[in-house]
């Protein structure tokens, strides 16, 4: 069974719930697509006005983050339960700026992949190497890492219908773009990996999306590789090139 690529835009702390709305409208003749899942990643503060803006469309929610508690004392942190009661579909977790910044941990994102299943939420878990692990040579073993812990307690059923997104930190908002060799070589690698720790079923049912400076430029290059069902976008994904990833062909 072949894969659907998925296209996902990872707005990050863009867009104010006006010009969220503005941006799904210019959008919106741009993105169909009969073959591509497109997903649009928004603020919390979006979520609910590009819910209601992209309703009747090929265009699915989802959130930049989450939290692994049902609910409770954790101000500021936002439940799996309010996402999917405002219509969200799927969750971006443990991204480079959260790793960084936020200091989650894998394991902090294995909780939050595992309550994201247990909600319904689709999770399109990040991981990707720095520049320095890319040349002390460790890539794959650092992001073997990141997938085997991230993914610790998760069923074949489940792993089957997650988002893995390999996005080298080196090539975000960098303008920096991974050769396609490059990206296929790793996505390849999570997949092994992901046959290794369940069944080969599974590894060929998971989509991997590359991320990192994806643009209508280099898109189709990207997407024709036969590990790569896709992107995770950030830059591109707020103008209407977006468009033209998601109709890459
Ligand atoms: C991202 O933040 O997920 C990303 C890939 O950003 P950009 O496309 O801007 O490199």
């Amino acid at each position: 069974m072949a894969r659907r690529k998925i296209v996902a835009g990872n707005w990050k702390m863009n867009m104010t719930p006006s010009e969220a709305v503005a941006l799904v409208e210019t959008l919106k003749p741009l993105v169909q697509s009969e073959d591509v899942d497109v997903v649009y990643g928004v603020p919390a503060i979006d979520i609910i006005p590009v819910v209601e803006a992209v309703k009747g469309t090929n265009v699915a929610v989802a959130a930049e983050n989450m939290y692994f508690e049902e609910k409770g004392a954790y101000t500021g942190e936002i439940s799996p339960a309010m996402l999917v009661d405002a219509g969200v579909k799927y969750v971006i977790l443990g991204h480079s700026e959260r790793r960084d910044y936020f200091k989650e941990t894998d394991a902090d994102i294995n909780k939050k992949v595992l309550k994201a299943f247990e909600h319904g939420l689709t999770p399109i878990m990040c991981c990707g190497e720095s520049l320095e692990q890319r040349q002390q040579g460790i890539t794959m073993d650092w992001i073997r890492q990141q997938v085997k812990i991230g993914f610790q307690n998760v069923t074949a059923d489940q792993a089957k219908t997650a988002v893995i997104a390999y996005e080298p930190i080196w090539a975000i908002g960098t303008g920096m773009t991974a050769t396609s060799e490059q990206a296929e070589e790793v996505c390849k690698g999570i997949r092994e990996c992901i046959a290794e720790m369940y069944d080969d079923a599974t590894a060929a049912e998971i989509r991997i999306q590359y991320g990192g400076s994806v643009n209508a430029g280099n898109a189709a290059e990207l997407f024709a590789m036969p590990d790569i069902d896709g992107g995770l976008v950030g830059g591109a994904s707020l103008k209407a090139d977006f468009g033209k990833i998601v109709n890459y062909k």
